[in-house]
């Protein structure tokens, strides 16, 4: 669409940025909403982050999301941190405040919720034991949301256990770390298991595990979501347990930053999906 003078700017800064869906994503809601604004790829390599990040006000950009591999060096370059994100240590979310200072948010562990909560209904994280798979950077952001939905015990398991370790530490109590050649054993009173490692994603090898010990009510959810019916969610699938793909918690942890930069509140649609799972083949 054309955009005029006035028009809004944000955008995602990543290193690489060109396959990442977003501008798919925030292109679907600023033509739905018909809003003089544009969301585009600013490719900075690690090295710029700050430099790039300090030019945000100074060219008026509203704001940015931030990918791989930058959401953690962004902490230190950020004006104001909130507790969550500070808590998870990542943002993935700047919004240039009126003042022109960076305010850094983290909306992926929003955007895992919320998918759950659409994708699987009546879900709870009250129901019982939550098991995450891997303790990376996605790991860290649904492990924290989790806890403060309200799961009453989160079992980390993790090929380095040391790291899981460390987050159970860190983040604990109610966090338990399991080592990973024990991760089908933990898997008894889960009331939800989840992927947060890469394995799974094409071109990374599947994940094994054994679900036989899964109760038949837990939900099974991916934060991988190319494919969409990752080998995990297909598993559980044939044995009856309900599945969330992943690409709901990409598509629900754009909506606060859109909320922020553009003034409107998008919904996450059937319409959305299928558009920007278009971008994904
Ligand atoms: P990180 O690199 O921070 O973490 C990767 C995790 O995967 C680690 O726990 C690592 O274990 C584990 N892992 C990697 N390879 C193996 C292996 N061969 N065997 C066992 N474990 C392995 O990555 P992120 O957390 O940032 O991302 C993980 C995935 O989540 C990616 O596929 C990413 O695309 C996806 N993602 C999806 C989002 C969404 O919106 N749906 C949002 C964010 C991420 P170890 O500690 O031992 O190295």
């Amino acid at each position: 669409m054309t955009i005029s003078g006035k028009a809004r700017v944000a955008g995602i800064i990543g290193w690489p940025v060109a396959h990442s869906l977003s501008m798919r994503l925030h292109g679907f809601w600023l033509d739905a909403f018909g809003i003089d604004g544009v969301y585009a790829p600013f490719p900075v390599r690690p090295g710029g982050l700050e430099q790039a990040l300090r030019a945000l006000p100074l060219l008026g950009i509203a704001g940015v999301n931030l990918t791989v591999p930058h959401k953690v060096q962004a902490m230190a370059a950020l004006d104001r941190v909130d507790e969550l994100t500070r808590r998870i240590g990542a943002a993935n979310t700047i919004v240039v405040a009126g003042d022109g200072a960076l305010e850094g948010r983290n909306t992926d562990g929003y955007g895992f919720i919320e998918s759950l909560r659409a994708g699987a209904t009546g879900w709870s994280a009250a129901a019982g034991p939550a098991v995450v798979l891997g303790a990376g950077g996605a790991a860290r952001a649904v492990i924290v949301a989790l806890q403060d939905a309200g799961a009453p015990l989160i079992r980390i398991a993790n090929r380095t256990l040391a790291t899981a370790q460390g987050l159970a530490d860190e983040l604990g109590p109610g966090i338990e770390a399991v080592a990973w050649e024990a991760r089908a054993a933990a898997l008894g009173d889960a009331a939800l298991l989840v992927n947060t490692t890469s394995l799974g994603l094409i071109g990374q090898p599947p994940l094994e595990i054994a679900l036989d010990d899964l109760p038949p009510d837990a939900i099974v959810t991916d934060v991988v979501y190319v494919p969409l019916q990752t080998p995990l969610l297909a598993a559980a699938a044939a044995r009856g347990n309900v599945t969330v793909d992943g690409l709901g918690m990409l598509l629900h942890q754009g909506r606060p930053g859109f909320a922020a930069w553009f003034g409107r509140d998008p919904e996450v649609t059937q319409q959305l999906r299928d558009h920007v799972l278009a971008g994904a083949a």
